[in-house]
């Protein structure tokens, strides 16, 4: 495809307008999927590392197409994010993910966070803090039980930014930034920001056993994790060789297939029954 960035495109070809169209049907196919109830959310576990206890989940959105079968997120977030659709479906999302904590709470599971992504797109809306109250009181979800994962690019506004994740944290919501590491921000936000958890991208993950220099990178920022007062928590995590590196470097807590994938709430209700008959 030819593009430059956004919506500036060098020249046009046939090609191009296969994919512009490719990308208005997507468009449409997404607002019809809101109102018809095609997305739904999974989960996967986030596991405390030294006793391998799942203490929370990641809410994952879903897309089961009429026609096209499953979309992966990757293909459409970023066209809901240019389009701004990612603001009704994120607090799509945020219902739902709190409604099914709550149930689960209700069904008399261990109480567990769920973390809900917010693209920042919507978390520069301006009503997000209400959206996030109006989403708590709705559910009854208790707010310690909720963690927004934010992306660094939500420092391009840093004072809009803190103001936002201040009303949050006072709130008594959990907040992490993901992909931790991916952006290429000054580290010095860290100390101005009220986040609690910093999420290792799953490429340093990956990586900690064929390059060291990965391996002295996650090292090195859960040293400086733990000397802000900050959690952090692995991503990616496939192997037990992986999770043994991460126990040793006292990580606090590890996601990835080699616990779980993301996996409906019924499938997850399952895992659960099990844990308690331990
Ligand atoms: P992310 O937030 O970094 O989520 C982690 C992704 O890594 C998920 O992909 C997850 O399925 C995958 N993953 C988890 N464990 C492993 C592992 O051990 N190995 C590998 N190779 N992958 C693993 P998924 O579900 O396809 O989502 C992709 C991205 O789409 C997410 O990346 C996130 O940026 C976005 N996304 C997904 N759901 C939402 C949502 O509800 N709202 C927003 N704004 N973005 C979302
Ligand atoms: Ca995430
Ligand atoms: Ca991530
Ligand atoms: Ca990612």
């Amino acid at each position: 495809v030819k593009e430059q960035g956004k919506n500036n495109f060098q020249f046009y070809t046939p090609d191009m307008n296969e994919a512009v169209s490719q990308k208005i049907k997507l468009e449409m196919g997404l607002r019809k999927g809101l109102e018809r109830g095609d997305f739904n959310v999974h989960y996967q576990p986030q596991v405390d590392v030294s006793f391998g206890r799942i203490i929370g989940v990641e809410a994952l959105i879903r897309w089961n197409h009429p026609d096209l079968g499953n979309i992966p997120p990757s293909d459409f977030i970023p066209i809901a994010e240019e389009t701004g659709l990612i603001v009704p479906i994120g607090e799509w999302v945020l219902y739902e993910a709190c409604r099914q904590n709550k149930e689960w709470q209700q069904e008399g599971y261990a109480p567990l966070r769920v973390a809900v992504n917010i693209s920042s797109r919507q978390f520069q809306h301006s009503n997000l803090v209400e959206v996030v109250q109006r989403t708590l009181t709705e559910t009854g979800l208790d707010p310690q039980y909720l963690e927004l994962e934010l992306t660094e690019s939500i420092i391009q506004d840093s004072k809009h930014a803190i103001s936002t994740m201040q009303k949050l944290k006072d709130m008594g919501i959990h907040l992490s930034i993901d992909d931790f590491g991916t952006g290429y921000s000054s580290l010095s936000y860290l100390k101005l920001f009220p986040i609690d958890t910093l999420k290792i991208d799953q490429s340093f993950t990956k990586n900690i056993f064929s390059d060291t220099k990965d391996a002295a990178l996650v090292h090195t920022i859960i040293n400086m994790a733990h000397s802000l007062d900050l959690k952090v928590i692995a991503e990616g995590v496939e192997t037990g060789e992986q999770l043994q590196f991460l126990q040793q470097t006292q990580c606090n807590e590890a996601q990835g297939y080699f616990f779980s994938r993301p996996i409906s709430a019924e499938e997850l209700s399952i895992v659960f029954k099990n844990e308690l008959l331990l």
